[in-house]
């Protein structure tokens, strides 16, 4: 069995290393056989995850930022309902981006990101990011006519690389105040995704998932491969490095995400806040008041 430290670290994309999505199984399983094999690792996390929220939420210092990118189908959705399935809401909070509004139109293409951003003590997920500004938009690069760039050329090589690297600056930021940033790319295969699909046609409790617009953005696989490798391959780095996660086995999806959430959190180090020398006197003040009954 392969140790969760070796799984982990040969899903990361390397920072300033070329990876080649071909080079990633989609099917890969980590040497176990079933969701039955892993029930009980997941659980584990589950709970650990709940005990290291805890310590976040009590720090109130930093912070913990999640970005989900997948194509349709690939399971974003279930990942978050299974991998966060133990922690307190009241320190987490979901952000799914869509079809950018016309106000989010009019202000730069971090903005809408920005404002939703974890604050200290919290952990946030992003289902879909401003990522979503160099994979959809890099598809589609007529969507940048609504966008009000100024003197917008076309785009070109270098307008990606702009791209590429505000949003490389504006994680180092977020790193430098306490934010830890892990990105998760769930690497779903064309046919898991044919069968997904079809699944949702043929069973009428999941008709409401279907989207037409999901078939058409399937005809551009191979375009959406590519943006993604780059995206990968320009914004994988030291400071918040790209997971690319095999997404054709959900159950394998869900155990990789939450063995690297668990060990990103691990290693923060976190400590309950030691009371100080006051406050210390004051809850000696306050367990007296208590048991002398006032
Ligand atoms: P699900 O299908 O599981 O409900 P989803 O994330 O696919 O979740 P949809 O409402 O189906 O949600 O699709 C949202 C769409 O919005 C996606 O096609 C995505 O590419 C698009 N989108 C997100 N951000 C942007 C953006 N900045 N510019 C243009 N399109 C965007
Ligand atoms: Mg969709």
């Amino acid at each position: 069995m392969i140790s969760t430290h070796m799984k982990t670290k040969s899903m990361m994309a390397t920072p300033g290393k070329r990876i080649r999505l071909k080079d990633f199984d989609p099917a890969f399983k980590g040497g176990y056989a079933s969701h039955a094999h892993v029930q009980s690792r997941l659980k584990a996390n589950v709970q650990r995850l709940a005990k290291y929220q805890d310590l976040l939420y009590s720090s109130h210092t930093y912070a913990l930022l999640l970005v989900l990118q997948a194509m349709d189908a690939a399971g974003k959705d279930g990942t978050i309902k299974h991998v966060m399935s133990g922690i307190n809401p009241q320190g987490c909070q979901v952000f799914s981006f869509k079809t950018p509004s016309e106000r989010e139109l009019s202000h730069d293409f971090l903005w809408r990101t920005y404002c939703d951003l974890p604050e200290r003590g919290n952990i946030g997920i992003f289902n879909r990011s401003l990522y979503e500004e160099v994979l959809v938009v890099r598809v589609h690069p007529e969507l940048l006519k609504q966008e009000h760039l100024p003197e917008f050329a076309g785009p070109s090589k270098k307008f990606w690389q702009h791209r590429f690297e505000s949003i490389n600056d504006v994680e180092r930021h977020l790193v430098r105040n306490g934010t830890a940033v892990l990105k998760f790319f769930l690497h779903v295969s064309k046919e898991e995704q044919e069968k997904r699909f079809l699944e949702r046609l043929n069973d009428p409790g999941k008709n409401w998932k279907f989207s037409e617009a999901d078939l058409h953005e399937r005809l551009r696989w191979d375009d959406y491969m590519a943006a993604y490798e780059d995206m990968i391959n320009h914004t994988s780095t030291a400071h918040a490095p790209w997971y690319i996660i095999p997404a054709d086995h959900k159950w394998f999806t869900h155990l990789t995400v939450s063995n690297i959430v668990v060990d990103t959190l691990k290693k923060m180090n976190l400590k309950y806040p030691t009371p100080t020398n006051a406050q210390r006197a004051q809850i000696a003040l306050a367990k007296e008041a208590l048991q002398r009954g006032r």
